[in-house]
Protein backbone atom coordinates (compact mmCIF):
# COMPACT_ATOMS: atom_id res chain seq x y z
CA UNK A 1 0.00 0.00 0.00
CA UNK A 2 1.88 3.23 -1.28
CA UNK A 3 -0.72 5.45 -2.19
CA UNK A 4 1.00 9.03 -3.77
CA UNK A 5 1.51 11.04 -0.37
CA UNK A 6 -1.19 13.60 -1.52
CA UNK A 7 -3.43 11.09 -1.81
CA UNK A 8 -2.81 9.73 1.93
CA UNK A 9 -3.07 13.02 2.99
CA UNK A 10 -6.35 13.38 1.76
CA UNK A 11 -7.32 10.19 2.84
CA UNK A 12 -6.78 11.37 6.70
CA UNK A 13 -8.72 14.53 5.76
CA UNK A 14 -11.69 12.46 4.41
CA UNK A 15 -12.14 10.46 7.51
CA UNK A 16 -12.83 13.83 9.70
CA UNK A 17 -15.13 15.48 7.00
CA UNK A 18 -17.55 17.59 8.11
CA UNK A 19 -20.08 17.29 5.68
CA UNK A 20 -23.17 19.42 5.00
CA UNK A 21 -25.70 16.90 4.05
CA UNK A 22 -28.12 17.25 0.85
CA UNK A 23 -30.39 14.37 0.99
CA UNK A 24 -27.35 12.48 -0.63
CA UNK A 25 -26.77 9.30 0.89
CA UNK A 26 -24.12 8.46 -1.34
CA UNK A 27 -20.96 10.68 -0.38
CA UNK A 28 -17.82 8.87 1.01
CA UNK A 29 -14.31 9.39 1.49
CA UNK A 30 -13.62 8.36 -1.83
CA UNK A 31 -15.78 11.60 -3.58
CA UNK A 32 -13.97 12.92 -6.33
CA UNK A 33 -14.86 16.09 -6.51
CA UNK A 34 -14.25 17.06 -2.40
CA UNK A 35 -10.93 15.56 -3.41
CA UNK A 36 -10.38 17.16 -6.43
CA UNK A 37 -11.21 20.67 -4.46
CA UNK A 38 -8.29 20.25 -1.83
CA UNK A 39 -5.68 18.10 -3.91
CA UNK A 40 -4.21 21.07 -5.49
CA UNK A 41 -3.65 23.09 -2.36
CA UNK A 42 -2.42 20.03 -0.96
CA UNK A 43 -0.39 18.98 -3.98
CA UNK A 44 1.61 21.66 -4.17
CA UNK A 45 3.42 21.57 -0.98
CA UNK A 46 3.88 17.83 -1.30
CA UNK A 47 5.89 18.42 -4.47
CA UNK A 48 7.80 20.83 -3.10
CA UNK A 49 8.33 19.03 0.43
CA UNK A 50 7.42 21.11 2.62
CA UNK A 51 4.88 21.47 5.38
CA UNK A 52 1.10 21.39 4.53
CA UNK A 53 -0.16 24.80 5.78
CA UNK A 54 -3.62 24.37 7.08
CA UNK A 55 -5.90 27.52 8.29
CA UNK A 56 -8.80 26.96 10.76
CA UNK A 57 -10.26 29.87 11.92
CA UNK A 58 -11.78 28.48 15.37
CA UNK A 59 -11.59 28.68 19.18
CA UNK A 60 -13.03 32.01 19.49
CA UNK A 61 -13.97 32.13 22.88
CA UNK A 62 -16.25 29.84 25.50
CA UNK A 63 -19.95 31.08 24.74
CA UNK A 64 -21.45 33.45 27.22
CA UNK A 65 -24.42 30.95 28.04
CA UNK A 66 -24.14 28.89 31.40
CA UNK A 67 -26.37 26.09 29.87
CA UNK A 68 -23.95 25.22 27.20
CA UNK A 69 -20.15 25.78 28.99
CA UNK A 70 -18.34 25.46 32.50
CA UNK A 71 -17.11 29.04 32.19
CA UNK A 72 -14.97 31.33 30.29
CA UNK A 73 -11.94 29.93 30.51
CA UNK A 74 -10.89 26.67 28.20
CA UNK A 75 -10.92 23.15 29.47
CA UNK A 76 -10.98 19.42 29.06
CA UNK A 77 -13.28 20.32 26.11
CA UNK A 78 -10.57 22.61 24.07
CA UNK A 79 -7.79 20.24 25.32
CA UNK A 80 -9.41 16.76 23.55
CA UNK A 81 -9.67 19.19 20.43
CA UNK A 82 -6.45 20.24 20.14
CA UNK A 83 -4.70 16.71 21.23
CA UNK A 84 -7.53 15.51 18.40
CA UNK A 85 -5.81 17.81 15.48
CA UNK A 86 -2.15 17.62 16.55
CA UNK A 87 -2.82 13.70 16.32
CA UNK A 88 -4.39 14.51 12.91
CA UNK A 89 -0.88 16.54 11.84
CA UNK A 90 0.96 13.78 13.41
CA UNK A 91 -0.75 11.15 10.91
CA UNK A 92 -0.04 13.58 7.87
CA UNK A 93 3.83 13.71 8.66
CA UNK A 94 3.53 10.04 8.66
CA UNK A 95 2.77 10.11 5.07
CA UNK A 96 4.61 13.20 4.14
CA UNK A 97 7.37 13.70 6.73
CA UNK A 98 7.01 17.69 6.12
CA UNK A 99 4.01 17.09 7.76
CA UNK A 100 0.91 19.74 8.28
CA UNK A 101 1.18 22.94 10.03
CA UNK A 102 -2.43 23.94 11.31
CA UNK A 103 -2.66 27.36 11.72
CA UNK A 104 -5.80 27.86 14.45
CA UNK A 105 -7.15 31.10 13.55
CA UNK A 106 -9.09 32.37 16.58
CA UNK A 107 -11.88 34.64 15.87
CA UNK A 108 -13.25 35.35 19.37
CA UNK A 109 -11.86 39.13 18.86
CA UNK A 110 -13.54 39.63 15.27
CA UNK A 111 -16.89 39.32 16.87
CA UNK A 112 -17.17 39.07 20.59
CA UNK A 113 -18.54 42.30 20.85
CA UNK A 114 -21.19 41.26 18.61
CA UNK A 115 -22.31 37.96 20.53
CA UNK A 116 -21.97 39.76 24.23
CA UNK A 117 -18.43 38.20 25.29
CA UNK A 118 -16.25 41.01 27.23
CA UNK A 119 -12.70 41.48 25.49
CA UNK A 120 -10.90 40.58 28.79
CA UNK A 121 -12.92 37.15 28.72
CA UNK A 122 -11.49 36.82 24.71
CA UNK A 123 -8.16 37.69 25.59
CA UNK A 124 -7.97 34.86 28.62
CA UNK A 125 -9.45 32.31 26.68
CA UNK A 126 -6.39 33.21 24.15
CA UNK A 127 -3.58 33.45 26.89
CA UNK A 128 -4.89 30.20 28.40
CA UNK A 129 -5.51 28.85 24.87
CA UNK A 130 -1.59 28.95 24.42
CA UNK A 131 -0.91 27.30 28.24
CA UNK A 132 -3.12 24.35 26.24
CA UNK A 133 -0.67 24.14 23.42
CA UNK A 134 2.32 24.19 25.42
CA UNK A 135 0.94 21.69 28.20
CA UNK A 136 -0.13 19.54 25.16
CA UNK A 137 4.06 19.73 23.86
CA UNK A 138 2.09 20.61 20.24
CA UNK A 139 4.54 20.34 17.44
CA UNK A 140 2.06 21.24 14.55
CA UNK A 141 -0.37 23.98 15.49
CA UNK A 142 -0.15 27.67 16.28
CA UNK A 143 -2.50 30.09 17.14
CA UNK A 144 -3.14 33.34 15.47
CA UNK A 145 -5.55 36.10 16.21
CA UNK A 146 -6.32 39.85 15.09
CA UNK A 147 -4.25 40.82 18.20
CA UNK A 148 -1.21 39.39 15.99
CA UNK A 149 -2.57 41.13 12.83
CA UNK A 150 -3.03 44.93 15.04
CA UNK A 151 -0.36 44.47 18.13
CA UNK A 152 -0.57 47.53 20.32
CA UNK A 153 -4.21 48.37 18.96
CA UNK A 154 -7.40 48.62 20.82
CA UNK A 155 -9.95 45.53 20.58
CA UNK A 156 -12.60 48.35 18.54
CA UNK A 157 -10.19 49.97 16.59
CA UNK A 158 -8.96 46.35 15.67
CA UNK A 159 -12.63 45.83 14.57
CA UNK A 160 -12.73 49.10 12.85
CA UNK A 161 -9.74 48.04 10.42
CA UNK A 162 -10.74 44.61 9.68
CA UNK A 163 -13.63 45.93 8.52
CA UNK A 164 -12.30 48.91 6.50
CA UNK A 165 -9.54 46.76 4.94
CA UNK A 166 -11.81 43.50 4.60
CA UNK A 167 -15.27 43.74 4.16
CA UNK A 168 -17.36 41.46 2.22
CA UNK A 169 -20.56 43.64 0.03
CA UNK A 170 -23.67 43.32 2.46
CA UNK A 171 -25.76 43.47 -0.13
CA UNK A 172 -23.93 40.25 -1.82
CA UNK A 173 -24.01 38.16 1.41
CA UNK A 174 -27.86 38.69 2.14
CA UNK A 175 -28.66 37.77 -1.28
CA UNK A 176 -26.66 34.39 -0.84
CA UNK A 177 -28.63 33.91 2.40
CA UNK A 178 -31.90 34.43 0.40
CA UNK A 179 -30.57 32.47 -2.65
CA UNK A 180 -31.67 29.50 -0.12
CA UNK A 181 -27.69 27.80 -0.18
CA UNK A 182 -25.31 26.77 2.37
CA UNK A 183 -25.03 29.92 3.41
CA UNK A 184 -28.83 29.86 4.61
CA UNK A 185 -27.81 26.92 6.86
CA UNK A 186 -25.07 28.72 8.35
CA UNK A 187 -27.03 32.20 8.88
CA UNK A 188 -29.61 29.61 10.40
CA UNK A 189 -27.10 28.07 12.69
CA UNK A 190 -25.73 31.00 13.82
CA UNK A 191 -28.89 33.03 14.29
CA UNK A 192 -29.70 29.81 16.94
CA UNK A 193 -26.63 29.87 18.89
CA UNK A 194 -27.16 34.05 19.33
CA UNK A 195 -31.09 33.26 20.53
CA UNK A 196 -30.24 30.30 22.70
CA UNK A 197 -27.47 32.33 24.52
CA UNK A 198 -29.43 35.55 24.46
CA UNK A 199 -31.96 34.17 25.66
CA UNK A 200 -31.07 34.40 29.61
CA UNK A 201 -33.49 35.02 32.94
CA UNK A 202 -31.75 38.96 32.41
CA UNK A 203 -33.35 39.55 28.83
CA UNK A 204 -37.50 41.51 29.42
CA UNK A 205 -37.92 41.98 25.77
CA UNK A 206 -40.59 39.84 23.99
CA UNK A 207 -39.61 36.52 22.01
CA UNK A 208 -39.84 38.57 18.51
CA UNK A 209 -38.06 41.07 19.38
CA UNK A 210 -35.41 38.41 20.63
CA UNK A 211 -35.26 36.66 16.95
CA UNK A 212 -35.60 39.97 15.32
CA UNK A 213 -32.18 40.73 17.01
CA UNK A 214 -30.45 37.56 16.69
CA UNK A 215 -30.93 37.62 12.93
CA UNK A 216 -29.40 40.95 12.36
CA UNK A 217 -26.56 40.04 14.59
CA UNK A 218 -25.88 36.66 12.33
CA UNK A 219 -25.29 39.02 9.34
CA UNK A 220 -22.73 40.85 11.43
CA UNK A 221 -21.31 37.88 13.00
CA UNK A 222 -20.95 36.01 9.37
CA UNK A 223 -19.65 39.83 7.62
CA UNK A 224 -17.11 39.63 9.85
CA UNK A 225 -16.15 36.47 10.00
CA UNK A 226 -15.86 36.71 5.97
CA UNK A 227 -13.59 39.94 6.72
CA UNK A 228 -11.53 37.78 8.55
CA UNK A 229 -10.93 35.18 6.31
CA UNK A 230 -10.74 37.68 3.24
CA UNK A 231 -7.67 38.57 5.90
CA UNK A 232 -6.19 35.29 5.67
CA UNK A 233 -6.72 34.66 2.40
CA UNK A 234 -4.47 37.31 1.66
CA UNK A 235 -1.91 36.23 4.81
CA UNK A 236 -1.44 32.67 3.49
CA UNK A 237 -3.02 32.73 -0.11
CA UNK A 238 -1.67 28.51 -0.75
CA UNK A 239 -2.97 27.27 2.61
CA UNK A 240 -5.58 24.41 2.90
CA UNK A 241 -8.96 26.57 4.24
CA UNK A 242 -10.40 24.01 7.05
CA UNK A 243 -13.38 24.97 8.38
CA UNK A 244 -15.45 23.58 11.76
CA UNK A 245 -18.86 24.61 9.68
CA UNK A 246 -20.41 21.40 7.85
CA UNK A 247 -19.34 22.54 4.06
CA UNK A 248 -21.19 21.14 0.78
CA UNK A 249 -19.56 18.87 -1.32
CA UNK A 250 -16.57 19.96 -3.39
CA UNK A 251 -16.59 23.38 -1.70
CA UNK A 252 -13.29 25.49 -1.70
CA UNK A 253 -13.37 25.20 2.26
CA UNK A 254 -13.30 21.84 3.87
CA UNK A 255 -15.36 21.07 6.88
CA UNK A 256 -13.78 19.03 9.69
CA UNK A 257 -14.61 17.62 13.12
CA UNK A 258 -12.85 18.59 16.31
CA UNK A 259 -12.79 15.02 17.77
CA UNK A 260 -13.66 11.68 16.83
CA UNK A 261 -16.84 10.93 17.41
CA UNK A 262 -19.08 12.52 14.50
CA UNK A 263 -22.22 11.23 15.53
CA UNK A 264 -23.43 13.86 18.04
CA UNK A 265 -25.26 17.48 17.21
CA UNK A 266 -23.15 18.39 14.51
CA UNK A 267 -23.24 22.04 15.82
CA UNK A 268 -21.13 21.51 18.96
CA UNK A 269 -18.02 22.47 19.07
CA UNK A 270 -15.39 22.62 22.43
CA UNK A 271 -16.50 26.36 23.35
CA UNK A 272 -20.42 25.64 23.36
CA UNK A 273 -20.06 22.46 25.53
CA UNK A 274 -18.68 20.72 27.94
CA UNK A 275 -16.72 17.34 28.17
CA UNK A 276 -18.02 14.64 29.26
CA UNK A 277 -16.65 11.13 29.85
CA UNK A 278 -18.78 7.77 29.71
CA UNK A 279 -17.13 4.56 30.64
CA UNK A 280 -13.33 5.94 29.81
CA UNK A 281 -14.82 7.54 26.10
CA UNK A 282 -15.25 11.28 25.82
CA UNK A 283 -17.97 13.36 23.89
CA UNK A 284 -19.35 16.87 24.55
CA UNK A 285 -22.90 18.07 25.56
CA UNK A 286 -24.38 21.05 26.85
CA UNK A 287 -23.62 21.81 30.73
CA UNK A 288 -27.15 21.97 31.05
CA UNK A 289 -27.58 17.97 29.85
CA UNK A 290 -24.29 17.13 31.19
CA UNK A 291 -25.94 18.46 34.94
CA UNK A 292 -29.05 16.51 34.06
CA UNK A 293 -27.77 13.09 33.19
CA UNK A 294 -26.46 13.07 36.65
CA UNK A 295 -23.11 14.43 35.50
CA UNK A 296 -20.24 14.67 38.59
CA UNK A 297 -17.76 17.87 38.01
CA UNK A 298 -14.35 17.36 37.57
CA UNK A 299 -12.11 20.25 39.23
CA UNK A 300 -8.32 20.30 37.72
CA UNK A 301 -6.63 22.79 39.66
CA UNK A 302 -9.17 23.80 41.60
CA UNK A 303 -11.21 25.02 38.25
CA UNK A 304 -14.28 23.21 36.92
CA UNK A 305 -12.69 20.63 33.62
CA UNK A 306 -15.41 18.08 33.24
CA UNK A 307 -18.25 15.83 33.83
CA UNK A 308 -17.92 12.36 34.42
CA UNK A 309 -21.24 10.94 33.61
CA UNK A 310 -22.50 7.88 35.78
CA UNK A 311 -22.23 4.67 34.81
CA UNK A 312 -24.38 2.37 37.36
CA UNK A 313 -26.73 0.19 34.27
CA UNK A 314 -30.55 0.42 35.24
CA UNK A 315 -31.94 -2.68 34.22
CA UNK A 316 -35.01 -2.02 31.79
CA UNK A 317 -36.70 -5.36 32.46
CA UNK A 318 -36.79 -6.09 36.08
CA UNK A 319 -39.78 -5.68 37.76
CA UNK A 320 -39.47 -6.03 41.92
ZN1 LIG B 1 -18.01 15.26 -1.99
Amino acid sequence: MSAHPTDAVLDLLMGHQRLLHDGDGTHGRRCARCRDAQRGRIDVHVRAGRAIPMLLPAFPAKSPNPDKVLGHLPDLAEELSIAFLEELCARVAEVHPPGAHLIICSDGRVFNDVVGIPDAHVSAYQREMADVLRRLGTAHISLYSLDDVYPGTDPAAMRRKLWADHAPELEALRDEVRGGGPMLGLYRGITRFLYEDARTPAFQGSNATLQRESRKRAYEVIGRSQAWGNLLSVLHPDAVRLSIHPQPCGHEKFGIFLQHTGDEDRWLTPWHAVAVEERGRFRLMKHRAAKDAGGRLVLRDGRPSHYVLPTTDHPTSSKG
